[in-house]
């Protein structure tokens, strides 16, 4: 292709348009071009300029010294230490024509990067998401080996500390039960998250079913569970029934679990006018403690908890609002949450009305 100045200049375009970072430097390792992507990564790179004046990584040192020798295909890895920590995959190619003519400007290697800042962070998630679930498990599972070889061995005789040896171990198993249940659930959503749900759900119901299910664990607690649908309004969405009505269960079963101080909760549904057409909106408040506000942004990351161990003490597994945000994303909702510590919470969920 090489030859005419009109490929010379479609091969400039196309460098110039391709969406990884691509920089072209000549044999003293000077910039002799670099597309838009290099420059919005790196504003300080400029044509004419050494190269280190913009990328001074030593492994990026290195590797165009290399390719600047004539060795084929150099790769190397580095990490820009900006205001925010960025990591790139760089492979630098010798430009053979450009490595041997007599002028010195022309492009002699050629620099390919690949940001990698996005996939190196859902690595380091999942290794995260890992050592917690398994930290969970472990917790539960210990405590029930150290009562079974209690049982085998120093109570193997007493009968009243086998009863309520036994007790402390269903609440453990329980527990396990629950947390394998919300992993499953919690990979089941995100496996389906890219597939909007579009049977018709009326958000209503769901509240009205939930209310229902959940009565009687407010009547334990001592509060008063409320359910109002706004009069006449129709409150229908493309969703997924079964999902919505864990939506609603866990924020229900939060607010009465964690609110329970308050004595009453809220559960209202209706129907918005918004300027990008009418949402249906679930919202659900308690009066008790509430949130302190620096903990709000984190609500929903698995595990995250307020405190751990009030959250254990309840039976809480730190993956129920994960899976309610999960779920929201599917319906292209919002979840919002309010809260003033001493007067409750409210979370808000927003789903675009069907019709
Ligand atoms: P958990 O299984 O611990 O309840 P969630 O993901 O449902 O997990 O909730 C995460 C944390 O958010 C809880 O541990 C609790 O600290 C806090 N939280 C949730 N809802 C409320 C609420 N209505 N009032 C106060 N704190 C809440």
């Amino acid at each position: 292709m090489a030859g005419t100045g009109e490929d010379a200049t479609l091969l400039g375009e196309a460098l110039e348009a391709l969406p990884d970072p691509v920089i072209l430097v000549d044999r003293r390792a000077a910039v002799a071009f670099a597309n838009a992507a290099a420059r919005t990564a790196f504003p300080a790179l400029a044509v004419g300029n050494p190269l280190v004046f913009a990328l001074r990584m030593p492994e990026v040192v290195d590797a165009v010294e290399r390719a600047l020798r004539g060795e084929a295909a150099v790769e190397a890895e580095f990490t820009d230490r900006g205001p925010v920590e960025r990591s790139f995959a760089l492979r630098a190619s010798p430009l053979p024509s450009g490595l041997s003519g007599s002028d010195r400007t022309r492009p002699a290697a050629l620099l390919a990067l690949r940001d990698l800042t996005g996939a190196k962070r859902l690595d380091s998630m999942r290794v995260d998401f890992v050592a917690n679930a398994s930290h969970e498990m472990r917790t539960p599972l210990a405590s029930l080996l150290g009562f079974i070889e209690t049982l085998q061995g120093p109570a193997k005789d007493d009968a009243a500390a086998r009863a309520r040896f036994l007790d402390i171990m269903r609440v453990q198993a329980k527990r396990m039960a629950r947390l394998v249940d919300d992993l499953l659930s919690l990979s089941r959503v995100e496996m389906n998250e890219h597939r909007r749900p579009t049977a018709p759900a009326d958000l209503g119901a769901v509240a009205r079913q939930i209310a229902d299910v959940l009565s009687r664990l407010a009547e334990e607690r001592g509060v008063e569970l409320e359910c109002t649908l706004a009069d006449g309004d129709r409150l229908v969405v493309a969703g997924d029934h079964d999902e919505l009505l864990r939506v609603a269960e866990n924020l229900v079963e939060n607010a009465v679990k964690y609110g329970r101080s308050g004595g009453r909760v809220d559960i209202r549904v209706e129907r918005v006018h918004t300027t990008s057409g009418d949402e249906i909106v679930l919202s659900v408040r308690d009066y008790g403690p509430g949130i302190p506000a620096e903990h709000l942004p984190r609500l929903t990351e698995r595990f995250y908890r307020v405190d751990v161990a009030e959250s254990r003490d309840k039976g809480g597994t730190g993956l129920g609002l994960a899976i309610v945000k999960h779920i929201v994303n599917r319906h292209r909702g919002r979840l919002a949450v309010e809260s003033r510590p001493g007067d409750g919470a409210t979370f808000r969920v927003a789903l675009p009305a069907l019709d």
